[in-house]
């Protein structure tokens, strides 16, 4: 896997890789014979013209202008390379950004698929969580990270960030049972139809599920039925998550859209005047909202994808602030009074494939990990790819 760990930006942009008692080696495309070894810390800074890297000792590697480097600890009692406050497995690649202008560098780690999930497994669960939803976990993250890997393989040089964005990545974790979790499913992941399916999965559904074609992109490996959503309400329903209110001064929501619209090029959203109504305009099979109808007080009305509703409300840019509360998910249905706009939301998170919550309600009323995965993800096979 290639797992983006660190974006830097900015001019000067810098960062420290490795511990003061390790050797590191620097190979770039043209110097793999010659490895520069290093002493750490590194120091690895993007110039105006070219890299810097200089190490504990104060020499400077060579780097030609902005060549992509990789790294590797050569300490033999000591593999991991850290990075910021993260300890991370297996070797880093550095690659500047941009072309003319380099806006800054990205730090990528370069891990095998079973190192890499530990890591996720423990982030993205709750240390105490049960060993069948552990288990579940594991081959959802492994089937999405391996469904990343296959599509941006040739497109970009990672394949997952390490945040929520794909799925949350700690590194290297000391946490037996996520280790153990990923032994068991070793090379474990979902199919439908001889092909890979995508595991998505999030926090909490709220009780009804999204199709991965509304809610993450209408590509054919989306377009399946173990992505198409569960029938019937989840078992997620006592979460503290699964219901939520949040209220919005309404002058204040109003400029989010308009915001949001000059963002994404979306000019009859910046043209509404205040808002006045935002109502379903469109569900799902299972009663999920899929888009949503925005009037003005002037009458004016805009279509908007859940997914771009909850982005607008929850925009934040130049002159607007993060917003006190963001909205927990798409799932809304909104009350407008005077000057207040109210939204009554369900779940947490896209709500396609896997709940966390329900997977571990589910967990704890005895089912086992393959269960839990037939209900979030209907009719999908369960594959030993290796
Ligand atoms: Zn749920």
């Amino acid at each position: 896997m290639r797992v983006r760990v660190l974006r830097t930006g900015g001019p000067g942009a810098q960062t420290l890789i490795g511990t003061t008692t390790q050797w590191i080696g620097l190979e770039t495309a043209s110097t793999e014979s010659t490895e520069t070894v290093l002493r750490g810390p590194v120091v690895v800074r993007l110039g105006s013209t070219s890299w810097s890297v200089i190490d504990a000792n104060g020499l400077r590697a060579k780097v030609d202008a902005f060549e992509p480097f990789e790294m590797v600890s050569l300490s033999e009692d000591d593999r991991d390379l850290v990075v910021g406050k993260r300890v991370y497995p297996g070797r880093l690649r550095l690659v500047a950004r941009g072309d003319e202008s380099r806006d800054g560098f990205d730090v990528i780690s370069l891990v095998p698929m079973e190192t890499y999930l530990p890591g996720v497994v423990s982030a993205e669960l709750f240390s105490h969580w049960l060993t069948p939803t552990r288990a579940a976990q594991a081959i959802a993250a492994r089937s999405f990270a391996a469904s990343e890997h296959a599509w941006f393989g040739g497109r970009r040089e990672w394949d997952v960030t390490g945040t929520a964005h794909s799925q949350v990545y700690s590194g290297r974790v000391d946490h037996a049972q996520s280790h153990e979790a990923v032994e068991a499913t070793r090379g474990v992941v979902l199919g439908y139809d001889g092909k890979l399916v995508p595991g998505y999965y999030s926090s909490c559904c709220g009780g009804t599920a999204a199709r991965a074609i509304d809610a993450i992109g209408s590509s054919a490996v989306n377009d399946v039925p173990p992505l198409a959503g569960r029938a019937g309400e989840d078992v997620c329903i006592e979460a503290k998550i699964a219901r939520w209110t949040i209220d919005r001064p309404l002058g204040q929501l109003t400029r989010r859209f308009a915001a949001w619209g000059r963002y994404r090029g979306r000019q009859d959203v910046t043209d509404l005047s205040e808002i006045a109504a935002i109502e379903v305009l469109r569900q799902n099979e299972h009663g999920r909202p899929t888009r949503y109808s925005v009037t003005d007080v002037a009458g004016q009305q805009v279509e908007m994808s859940a997914g771009h509703l909850r982005a607008a409300a929850n925009f934040s840019g130049a002159s607007l602030k993060e917003p006190r509360q963001r909205l927990w998910s798409s799932h809304v249905s909104v009350t407008i009074r005077k000057d207040t706009a109210g939204f009554a939301g369900r779940g947490f998170g896209h709500g396609v494939g896997m709940c966390q919550y329900g997977a571990e309600t589910l967990a704890r009323a005895g089912t086992d990990h393959l269960d839990i995965l037939e209900w979030y993800y209907p009719g999908a096979d369960i594959v030993k790819a290796y």
